[in-house]
């Protein structure tokens, strides 16, 4: 019997997750997750927090529903390119509208979007036939002037326009004017042509609980706590001759790494992360440690608030607040899963961008924006909890829109999650839209 190649994936986020379940499903591979942090899942998954599901990111929604990228690898039949994790009971619930706005203090929500085109003037559905067939299906590329606001305000209304900015804000923590126009048209396309949003039953960590279960019974292994701290040659340490790279590996608490060999490397812990840890004796072209290096992350804050059941907004419909500086909206995602909040009580989840690296500041201004949007909230919520990403976290490393290679060209290695996000396809939609892409790579260096 040959002994299977080996596949290190780096990092247990939903990419790292996703293709480290696929690969193992192939039972071809052996397949090993190293991951630095205590807990699997990366920022798509929750910790409990007095009976609230605190997410470590996401807002607990499926962007496209049942119609996106995401449902068709997680649901999809394993003979037509998906996991089929609805063997494990992973479901995800139907939010109660498709998109809603609060405009001026009134709570506005459609069930579909053409429904939304009735909030704005006439001139907008008019028009909407050209943002629909525009050709947007590639990344304008390198040559591409245009940004997604003078694209838009060309065409459409300012209320229009100021209802989709605070939705990209909402949901990709960057504004029209830092996107290319090409982005902008795709991802508003994938928006009108998919489903409502979806809950995961149980939350993010659903998800992420029943990718490990396939990954065990698949005989793929998962390390928490272990962190990949040197990518070099197999044949530069003894245990790993043989092998195309020698891994470095550290315990958290354990000064001393130790090597594993590994045929292949699928990398989930963001470009700088791989840079930072690959040897010299790798080589990248200087154009693509460029990119790397002057791509700027996208930082996002988000309040979590705990609601008593008084409140009048009562869906869980994604809700826009236009015309805000920060605050690009929020969800109350236990109206469609009240399993996420203590009985009697519900979570709300608000997002916004971070234009400015005062973060205390940032966090304030969100705050006082909330506050003045949505008057109620002083008086049926109360603050759980504020996470803020910024800095070199990996989540959100590439901002929509400036997405950099899944092949930096190395051999044997790819890179999987937020930073190579499919065009247009947003958060975990465009992570799990370039997972077959990254595996086809991976699969045909093994065979070489
Ligand atoms: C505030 C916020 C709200 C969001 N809301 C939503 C939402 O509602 N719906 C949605 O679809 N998307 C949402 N997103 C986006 C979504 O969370 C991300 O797109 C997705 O989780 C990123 O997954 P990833 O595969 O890039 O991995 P990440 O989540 O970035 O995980 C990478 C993992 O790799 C590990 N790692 C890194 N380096 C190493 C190393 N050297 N060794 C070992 N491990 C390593 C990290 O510890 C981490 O666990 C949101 C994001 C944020 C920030």
């Amino acid at each position: 019997m040959t002994e299977k190649k080996r596949v290190v994936v780096v990092g247990s986020g939903i990419g790292g997750l996703t293709a480290a379940v696929k690969l193992s499903q192939t039972q071809k591979y052996d397949v090993q997750v190293y991951e630095r942090l205590s807990f699997a899942g990366g920022r798509f998954t929750q910790h409990d927090h007095d009976g609230y599901a605190v997410p470590t990111g996401a807002v607990h929604m499926v962007p496209h529903g049942m119609k996106g990228p995401f449902a068709k690898m997680m649901f999809g039949k394993m003979s037509k390119g998906g996991l089929d994790l609805g063997r494990h009971g992973l479901e995800f619930l139907p939010s109660m509208k498709f998109a809603c706005r609060n405009i001026d203090g009134v709570h506005q929500g459609s069930d579909g979007p053409m429904e939304i085109m009735r909030w704005f003037p006439f001139k907008d559905t008019f028009n909407l036939p050209r943002l629909l067939l525009a050709r947007a299906k590639k990344p304008g590329g390198p040559d591409e002037t245009l940004d997604g606001e003078t694209w838009m305000r060309k065409r459409f209304s300012d209320p229009f326009v100021d209802f989709l900015d605070a939705f990209i804000n909402f949901a990709a923590s960057v504004r029209f004017h830092q996107m290319p126009a090409s982005t902008t048209v795709r991802m508003i396309q994938n928006c009108f042509w998919s489903d409502r949003p979806h809950v995961p039953k149980g939350g993010c960590k659903s998800v992420i609980d029943a990718l490990r279960k396939d990954l065990k019974q698949y005989g793929g292994k998962l390390k928490l706590s272990h962190e990949i701290t040197e990518i070099i040659s197999g044949d530069e340490e003894a245990a790993t001759k043989g092998h195309r790279f020698a891994v470095g590996i550290r315990r958290r608490g354990r000064e001393d790494a130790t090597w594993i060999g590994a045929d292949a490397i699928i990398h989930n812990g963001g470009h700088p992360n791989l840079l930072d840890t690959l040897s010299d004796d790798f080589h990248i072209a200087q154009d693509i440690r460029d990119r790397i290096n002057n791509t700027q992350a996208a930082g996002g804050i988000g309040f979590v608030f705990g609601l008593d059941d008084e409140i009048p907004h009562r869906d869980s419909g994604v809700t826009m607040l236009p015309g805000l500086s920060r605050v690009g909206g929020y969800v109350i995602p236990t109206f469609s899963d009240p399993s996420l909040a203590p009985k009697g009580r519900h979570m709300m989840i608000t997002h916004q961008y971070v234009p400015k690296s005062d973060i205390k500041a940032e966090i304030q201004r969100g705050r006082e924006e909330l506050h003045s949007a949505l008057p109620w909230l002083e008086k049926h919520g109360e603050e759980v909890a504020v996470h803020s990403y910024h800095r070199n976290w990996p989540c959100n490393r590439t901002p929509q829109g400036s997405e950099l290679p899944g092949d930096v060209g190395v051999e044997g290695i790819r890179l999987v999650g937020d930073g190579v996000k499919g065009h247009g396809w947003m958060m975990i939609e465009g992570v799990t839209s370039n997972v077959p892409d990254a595996l086809q790579g991976i699969a045909a260096s093994l065979r070489n």
